[in-house]
């Protein structure tokens, strides 16, 4: 709900991560409504929701400002008549006096604002709780179900949904069957049509499991479906279909809960009980940022250089001139120096290097934009690709970015001599 939803001032934040809790439990969001601060347009959209489904979500609009108005809309939409809540008052005053303030502001009060029987859902991060409203004529076919409100904030209404949301869902729709469940595959460095003929003859025909490809920059992710089945039954079936797309997935698959490489890459590095240093020009420094986004990662990641000149190659890394000379700072040769060099600065057990023509500038006949040689070093082995990626010049970084991480994983994962590459253009 929201004026500044409309106008592009805040992007839809919780509406995606809704749609990803929602989803991950059975439960596919049918379709969002996006609605202006006004009494009619929230009653209308929550009406028309809720022929349309059982379970309607709604955040924003339960401040204490005028343009706060779901509230209002929704108790009168429900005909359940608003009451003030002491308990819920009393919350209010106590977060207001432990900031110092002991008079509770009026505008404040109107968060205390109750539906008739109305479920309040505890906020741990601000004053208006969570409003969860039966409806028991609900859904297409009347079979019941409810609204819940959520303030717009987005910490707080993700810490209400993960609070309260699933033992509402429990009691409101008690014993019956989630209608579908998804389990999900990773790749990395295969394009989705070349993915999607390989794995033609192996995907399920018609029946209760699906497979969706769902490709970005830095992958495709397969998503499998069950729809009509319970749970054992559903996790059956996925790993009937994964034993059978597993082969031909092999070079390109990757494990990872969140679905970022660098979760998958980290973990096969504390596994062995290795260490990687980088060594980045045309990326500047991306794959390190990445390597050191998640926590914990100083027990796997001990640095990186950013070489972005030749001199800074040559000094930073120990890469003997001659071959920048003879070949190129974009080369297979100076890549494999650079990934040596930076195991040999850190005593890293793994070395990545990464040097490019990330364009838009810079290209050549024999190295257009978009070339990009990449090394991974482990103990005394080098394994080095040379690829053309496309896109502008921050794709072209991201992507290779990409590349050597899944580089690192296959020469980690014994991999590597297997695995095939996609050149001219990722996935
Ligand atoms: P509201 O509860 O509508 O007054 O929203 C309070 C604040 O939460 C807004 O000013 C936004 O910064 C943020 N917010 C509201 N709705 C959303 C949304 N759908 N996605 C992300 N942020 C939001
Ligand atoms: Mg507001």
């Amino acid at each position: 709900m929201g004026d500044e939803l409309l106008l592009g001032a805040t992007t839809d934040t919780n509406a995606a991560w809704l749609g990803r809790w929602l989803a991950a439990r059975g439960l596919p969001v049918v379709r969002r409504w996006t609605v202006p601060d006004q009494e009619a347009a929230i009653g209308a959209a929550v009406s028309a929701a809720l022929d349309q489904a059982r379970l309607v979500v709604v955040t924003g609009g339960l401040g204490p400002t005028p343009d706060d108005r779901t509230r209002d809309a929704v108790a009168a939409l429900l005909g359940r008549p608003l009451a003030e809540d002491p308990t819920v008052l009393e919350a209010i005053a106590r977060r207001f006096r432990d900031r110092g303030i002991d008079e509770l502001p009026e505008p404040n009060r109107r968060v205390a604002q109750v539906p008739h029987s109305a479920r309040l859902l505890a906020n741990p991060h601000g004053t208006a709780p969570g409003l969860a409203l039966e409806v028991p004529g609900a859904g297409p076919e009347r079979r019941g179900g409810g609204v819940v409100l959520l303030p717009g904030v987005p910490r707080e209404m993700t810490a209400i949904v993960e609070g309260g949301l699933p033992e509402l869902l429990a009691d409101w729709f008690a014993g019956e069957r989630p209608p579908i469940h998804t389990r999900t595959l990773h790749t990395t460095g295969i394009p989705e049509s070349l993915l999607a003929h390989r794995l033609a003859d192996h995907l399920p025909g018609a029946g209760p499991i699906q497979v969706a490809f769902l490709p970005d920059r830095r992958g495709v992710d397969l998503r499998l479906t069950a729809t009509g089945l319970d749970a054992d039954e559903a996790r059956c079936g996925f790993d009937e279909v994964e034993a059978r797309l597993a082969p031909v997935l092999e070079p390109w698959r990757f494990q990872a809960e969140g679905g970022d490489l660098v979760e998958a890459v980290s973990e096969a590095l504390l596994a062995r009980d290795l260490r990687l240093a980088a060594a980045e020009s045309c990326t500047g420094g991306l794959l390190a940022q990445r390597m050191t986004s998640r926590p914990g990662s100083s027990r796997l990641f001990l640095g990186g250089v950013v070489a972005y000149a030749n001199e800074a190659k040559v000094e930073l890394l120990g890469v003997d001139s001659a071959l920048l000379e003879r070949h190129g700072a974009v080369s297979e040769e100076v890549a494999k120096a650079m990934a040596r060099g930076v195991c040999r600065r850190f005593g890293a057990e793994v070395g990545v290097s990464l040097t490019g023509v990330a364009g838009p500038g810079g290209g050549s006949v024999e190295k257009p934009v978009g070339t990009v040689c990449y090394a991974v070093v482990r103990g005394g082995s080098v394994q080095v690709r040379r690829e053309r990626f496309p896109g502008d010049r921050e794709e072209v970084r991201d992507r290779s970015t990409q590349a050597a991480l899944a580089l690192i994983l296959r020469v980690l994962e014994g991999r590597s001599e297997s695995s095939e590459v996609a050149t001219d253009g990722g996935p």
